[in-house]
């Protein structure tokens, strides 16, 4: 890598990487791609997570009887949330190198009474999850994924939309011949959600004497159909995740070939960076380094997937609790007495980048960019010292002090990244899971991949910006 005149003036440094670095670049780029084609909800991110992982040699914590450096382990929450980790010759209690990203992303969700017909037209019934611009998902094919599960605990797996062969769904908009009294509306308040169902059937049943008296002939056929192939019922779909999201795989964008649009990047692009700078990690690191990729920070990180539970710091008392042994024996008692006490230092002595996107400036809207403090596109990963919104509020504000070693790590590795905030001040704002992280006492700042139409169902990022952010998260796990 060249030296970069960029850190301030946040330059195009694409072309600043030798021919080894940007073959480096592509072949992560085309990793993630496969990775990203596949994670297109939270339990699909997970799983593909766990296959590759185990294709590393991780193993599930319960398998364990004693954690020795360098054994790699992974734990998750109801196939939602995961947790992985390389073991360090320092113990756990003495603190932790963490990446926490997340792999639920915007998208629309079904109601838990799904099925309806309406003027001789099936549809499902849907309520959007997390922050969208609704227009946005209006006309463009989409796919159905999620599981339905039955009484007996058996689970039938929905993927309909991604193959060449499958159907896709679609919900309808008014033609623009038509569209005089929409367009007249405000935009917040021209699509009404109650309105977004999404098409599915428009066949009414074969006609046959036991259907006669029924009147929704359309969902009767639709019925039909999830019975014979998938036997489900429509009671079934009570105990359902099925989630919309768009149709298609993610590819290369722009002549250059320079960028990849996708569905998911906010969050897949940096818990994909995160899980790939773990597997990267030397065999014995002297911190523990942990990768954490979790549920439900698009509506809040609440829930029990989410990261207001207490799922990180049980995952983190059962590492010292696995420890325990090999410490007593080591250190005499290691207090092993008080493990609540050891936790609480353990979380307090860590340190963690919050894996998660940003805003990158789009000169196409300089009303939200915040000139000499916004994310550039090529530029490298982008550290965000607050988020928050009109004053800061609700913001995790990085001390100076966890940013400066932060600079020194990543001027070692010779990654490029960028400093910035989300966007102009007052214009509006938003939040990662640093905050849930930071009441630990711990030390914990964001630091992610720019986005162009981030929360899109097609988002932009750069190959540079996605490689060299692997590269922090992994000079970050290996410090
Ligand atoms: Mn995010
Ligand atoms: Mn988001």
């Amino acid at each position: 890598m060249k030296k970069i005149a960029g850190l301030f003036k946040r330059e195009n440094a694409f072309r600043s990487m030798k021919a080894e670095d940007a073959n480096a670049c592509e072949a992560y780029a085309k990793d993630y791609l496969s990775y990203l084609g596949i994670a297109k909800t939270e339990r699909r991110a997970y799983d593909e997570a766990v296959r590759r992982i185990e294709a590393e040699g991780f193993r599930e914590l319960s398998t364990f009887k004693v954690l020795k450096p360098g054994d790699k382990v992974y734990r998750g929450y109801h196939g939602k949330t995961l947790m992985a980790a390389v073991i360090g010759t320092q113990p756990v209690a003495e603190g932790i190198n963490v990446i926490g990203g997340h792999t639920d992303a915007p998208r629309i969700d079904l109601k838990p009474v799904p099925l309806c017909e309406k003027g001789g037209l099936a549809y499902f019934d849907t309520h959007y999850y997390g922050g969208i611009k609704k227009f946005h998902w209006l006309v463009h094919p989409l796919a159905l994924y999620g599981v339905v599960v039955k009484p007996d605990g058996s689970k039938v797996e929905i993927a309909i939309g991604d193959k060449p062969e499958d159907p896709v769904f679609q919900i309808t908009d008014i033609l623009p011949h038509f569209g005089a009294e929409q367009s007249a509306k405000k935009l917040s308040e021209a699509f009404d959600p109650e309105d977004m169902d999404v098409l599915i059937g428009s066949l009414p049943v074969a006609d046959k004497e036991d259907d006669k008296d029924v009147k929704e002939k359309v969902k009767l056929n639709i019925l039909r159909i999830l019975e014979r192939e998938y036997g489900l019922t429509e009671e079934d779909l009570l105990s359902a995740e099925l989630e919309l999201v768009p149709a298609g795989m993610p590819r290369d964008l722009g002549l250059d070939r320079s960028m990849i649009v996708g569905y998911g990047h906010d969050d897949r692009v940096c818990a994909y960076a995160g899980l790939r700078a773990l597997m990267d990690l030397p065999t014995r690191p002297r911190r523990t380094g942990m990768v954490l990729l979790c549920d439900k920070e698009e509506i809040g990180s609440v829930g029990a997937t989410g990261m207001d539970s207490t799922f990180f710091e049980n995952s983190v008392a059962e590492l010292i609790a696995l420890q325990a042994p090999t410490l007593a024996k080591a250190k005499g008692s290691m207090n092993v007495q008080t493990p609540d006490l050891i936790v609480r230092r353990a979380l307090e002595a860590s340190r963690m980048l919050s894996a998660d996107v940003c805003a990158a400036s789009d000169p196409h809207f300089p009303n939200a960019d915040s000139p000499n403090n916004m994310a550039k596109m090529n530029a490298g990963g982008c550290l965000i010292k607050y988020t928050g919104a009109r004053g800061k509020s609700g913001a995790s504000d990085a001390r100076a002090e966890f940013i400066a070693d932060l600079r020194r790590i990543f001027a070692k590795d010779g990654t490029v990244w960028q400093a910035g905030e989300l966007g102009r001040c007052e214009k509006g704002g938003g939040g990662t899971i640093a905050l849930f992280m930071a009441r630990y006492g711990m030390d914990v700042v964001d630091f992610g991949v720019p986005l162009l139409n981030m929360h899109a169902p097609w988002e932009t990022a750069s190959k540079f910006d996605c490689y060299m952010t692997y590269r922090a998260y992994r000079a970050f796990l290996a410090d």
